[in-house]
């Protein structure tokens, strides 16, 4: 996964060891022992714009005109907000879909239905006992 990041002065590029100086971009890449990008589970390996270039990380891309660096791939859009990856929005949406939806509902509304009916017939002849219709059920 990568994370395009604004340097505080701190940090350097693990690559090339140099220092990356305030407010310069660099990013962040989860990587695995032989340098594969990763989602998750990695080591954050922090590329400066020149090695991330040469790794094929950074390129420019033209937003509204002009040509922007950008950290993100060919196929990737760009974010409007930096929110939970989507690996985990897909994982949600597997197991709500597990979880049995609207199937158990629609058979207990269609039962529910045909007990009124049947309570609403009673209930005109003797309304003295709803309780027994609902016990019933
Ligand atoms: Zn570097």
């Amino acid at each position: 996964m990568r994370r395009g990041c604004l340097s505080v002065g701190t940090v350097a590029c693990d690559i090339c060891k140099r220092p990356i100086p305030y407010p310069d971009r660099y990013l962040m890449v989860d990587e695995d022992a032989s340098g594969e990008e990763v989602n998750q589970g990695g080591r954050s390996v922090r590329y400066c714009i020149d090695c991330a270039k040469e790794k094929g990380y950074a390129r420019y891309k033209e937003i509204k005109g002009e040509m922007m660096l950008t950290f993100l791939r060919e196929s990737e859009p760009v974010p409007s907000t930096e929110t939970a990856p989507p690996a985990a929005a897909v994982a949600s949406a597997k197991s709500a879909k597990t979880e049995k939806p609207a199937k158990p509902a629609k058979a207990s509304a269609k039962d529910e239905k045909a007990s009124v009916e049947k309570t609403a017939d009673k209930a005109a002849e003797k309304q003295k006992a709803p309780a027994k219709a609902a016990a019933k059920k």
